[in-house]
Formats: structure tokens, sequence, C-alpha cells
């Protein structure tokens, strides 16, 4: 597939494994002026965006800002900041709302990811005696199942009989109608994620959220590897919750706040993780005893905002949106299709022996490509030695993620032909694998 910005002189030379063809692409790429916004960490070739995004001069530069305000404000940043304090959580949720479909006071950015989860899920999981279980995927990311166990347990129920998993066929996707299948009767909720961390298969969430609701059964994603680079329409889908990191797509540094979502609809349901910053805004100071929360995303919060780590999504939102999620969705589409064109075309066969893991189809994918091969924690250590981040993930997964606002189609080029070269020189045979650095 190639993209409409592209030349028609390139279109009909068709795709190739050079490097002046992928050197080409770059050179058309609408996004390539962000490249120099952000800091590649000197002599790597960066493709872990999926896991930690980069650092940009904006998200630096709203850091700092924050900082001299701290310095020079003190307790008066809460309100007299450029962008105050007290309201950054709403400010960062509206610039965000857009990015996922939701309206602006659907969503917050609080906590952590698996905060998050706790708190929307103990909110929306209401069991009865008929319906009383929670449905997820046994591909799901570990740290969901265990908050959804944890909740299951703080009802006082075992969740080996209350958690229902969906399981895989392959070990790397899952297939839409098996969930649906699932769907049963005593089902009360479904936590599954927008994509899956491994392959970057990315669900149907409209359709799945249709069919959960045709069977009363409140359904909610974790977005944490589709947000800032696969446009959503949460509220349009009706999707009940959702949340997300900030710190893959949406380069807001190690560590950073969440997102939280929550639908209109709920807006009334109280919160069960209640914290004073959940409380009516406009009368948390009253320090009343009796809880009343914010009848938005916001009552939803629990603690005073992690400021400074809230303080890099201002400026690294900005560049997302000034680049377009629409085309930053484009450009994910584009330079994964090439990276596994290349795969395939250079390291399919024997010697080399690369499975692409990931769905062929760009719709049905998020920006990262997993590739199988059974030397994979060997060769993901060497290609790290020699500058190229990726992530091995046991027993025989490297994922490469392609960030569009900072990763080239000569990335994707390099990485193959890396890779090959490796291969070419059987050097993965005799290398000792430093396992402390393997997983990132
Ligand atoms: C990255 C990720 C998380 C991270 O959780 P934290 O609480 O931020 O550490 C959670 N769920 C999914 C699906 C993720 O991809």
């Amino acid at each position: 597939m190639i993209s409409d910005w592209l030349s028609e002189d390139i279109m009909k030379r068709g795709t190739d494994t050079s490097k002046e063809y992928s050197l080409r692409l770059d050179d058309e790429d609408p996004l390539s002026i962000y490249r120099d916004e952000f800091y590649v960490p000197e002599g790597t070739v960066y493709l872990n965006g999926n896991s930690l995004g980069l650092l940009s001069r904006r998200a630096e530069e709203s850091v700092v800002n924050v900082k001299e305000e701290w310095k020079e404000l003190g307790i008066q940043g809460w309100t007299e900041g450029e962008t105050p304090w007290f309201f950054m959580s709403e400010i960062l949720g509206e610039m965000m709302a857009d990015m996922v479909g939701a309206k602006p006071e659907e969503v917050v950015a609080t906590g952590t990811t698996t905060v998050n989860i706790h708190s929307l899920v103990s909110t929306l999981y209401k069991p009865s005696m008929e319906k009383d279980k929670i449905l997820a995927d046994e591909l799901n990311f570990p740290t969901d199942i265990y908050a959804l166990e944890g909740l299951l347990e703080l009802k006082g129920f075992d969740p080996e009989k209350k958690l229902k998993l969906v399981p895989s066929s392959d070990g790397d996707t899952l297939d839409e109608d098996k969930i649906v299948e699932m769907m049963a009767d005593d089902i009360a909720l479904i936590h599954l994620p927008s994509v899956l961390y491994r392959s970057g298969q990315l669900l149907d969430m409209e359709y799945l959220t249709e069919q959960a609701h045709k069977r009363n059964i409140i359904i909610g994603f974790d977005c944490s590897h589709s947000a800032g680079v696969i446009p959503h329409d949460l509220h349009d889908w009706n999707i009940d919750y959702a949340m997300w990191c900030g710190y893959k797509y949406l380069n807001g540094g190690p560590g950073c706040s969440a997102f939280l979502y929550i639908n209109e609809k709920h807006f009334e349901e109280e919160p069960k993780l209640k914290g004073w910053f959940g409380y009516e805004k406009e009368k948390q100071f009253e320090l009343n005893l009796e809880f009343i929360h914010e009848k938005s995303a916001g009552g939803w919060q629990i603690s005073s905002p992690a400021i400074l780590s809230s303080a890099p999504l201002l400026g690294s939102l900005e560049i997302i949106e000034e680049a377009g999620l629409e085309t930053i969705r484009e450009k994910s589409k584009e330079i994964t299709d090439h990276f596994i064109y290349l795969v395939d075309e250079v390291l399919s066969e024997d010697p080399y022996g690369f499975e692409v893991i990931s769905p062929r189809d760009s719709e049905h994918r998020s920006s990262h490509v997993a590739v199988k091969h059974e030397d994979a924690d060997a060769i993901s250590d060497l290609l790290r030695r020699k500058g190229f981040i990726t992530d091995f993930r046991p027993p025989n997964t490297i994922r490469v993620a392609f960030s569009p606002l900072y990763n080239t189609y000569h990335d994707a080029w390099k990485t193959v032909m890396t890779i090959k070269d490796i291969i070419d020189k059987k050097e993965y045979e005799t290398h000792e694998v430093d396992a402390d650095k393997l997983v990132t």
C-alpha cells in the first residue's frame, strides 16, 4: 500500500528493498519535520517507542517551565502557573479527548494505568447473583489481570471461578468472534486491550462494544498501545471506560501521569477508590467530610496530581495535535507495512528464518511489528550492542516499534539489513546473551 502523499514517480517504481527507496520514502514523509524535535539517543536506532517514547524539546521545555514555577511561585503555582497546576489534569484531559474521540469532560490525566484500572473497574463492576463474572483474555498485559484478580478478591470472590479468559488459538492473536462467543449471560464486565502488547493486533473495539451491550455487559479497554498513534471514537462507540499510559506513543516520560476515560452516562456512579481530588472541583477546598464526587472523569482522580510528571505531556501532546493523529496513523501503517515487506523479502527464507506474527493487514495492527526467530534473544541482544533498541519478549519474539514522529523508513531498512548481516556472519551462534539488558 502506497499512501496519498507519495509522488507518482515513486509509485511507478513500486516497492523495493533498496536503501535508496527507503530514503525516498523519508524524503516524501510529511512527518519528517518532527524528528528533529526529539532527542534520539546518540548512536542508536530507537525502535522502542511502544515501551518508552522519547523526550521532545517541547516536553523538556514544559517540565522546565513547571520546575521554574515551583521555584518562583511556591504554592501559588497551583493557581498562578502558566497552566495552573490545579487544572492541569483536566486541561491535559481536554487535549487528549479529541485524540480518543471522547468529550472533554470524559477524559482526565491522573494516576497510573494500573491504578486507573482499579479505580474504573471497582466502580463499574457490580456483580449480581446471575451476572458476576469478568471476561478478559489470556494475552492481556499481566498487570491488567493482576488488577482484575485483586478486585475480585476484594469482593470476597475466588478469581479462579469469576475471571474468564478468552483463549488464543495461535498464542499471538485473538479472534473477535471467539470473544463474542464467550460473552455469556453471567458476564458482568469485559476488560480487553485495544492492542495486544505482543503481536500488535488491534481489536475491533466498536464491534466488541456493540456485542457486549447487546448482552447488557459493561466493556472497557486498556488503550496503552494505541493512544497517540491510532484515532479512536470512544464516546461514539459507546465504550464504558478506558485507560492508557502517557509514556508510550504519547512520549510523556517514564512513569508520567496516565489517563482515564469514563463515558458520561456513568458520571453519577460513585467512584470506589475515593480521594479528595475527585471531590466536586468548585468545593474541594471546603474540606467537607461527606464525599461528593465531580460529575466528570475528574471525579475519578484520587490524590494530588503529579505535576512534574504531568508537565511533559503539555509539550508532547501539543506535537501530536499539531502533526495530526490521522497523518500519524497513516504513516504508522505505511512504515510497518514497509518493514514487513522488507522482512518478507530479506529475512523469511533459509537461513534467515524470520516470521512476522503481527497481523498483516495494517487496519488490524498498531505501530509495532513482532517477529519470531528461534534465536530471538541473542539476535535482539546483538542488535542492542549495535545500537538498535528493540525489545525481546520471551520465548522467541522481537518487537520493533515505529513511532511515526521520529522513526524513519531508513530505520526500518537499516534494521532489516543489520539482522541479515548478523545471520550471514552467524554471530548469534556464539553470542552470550546479557540477560540483564534483555527486557526493556
Ligand atoms: C504499558 C501497559 C501498562 C502499564 O501499566 P503501568 O501501571 O503504567 O505500569 C498497562 N497495561 C497495558 C496493556 C500496557 O501496555
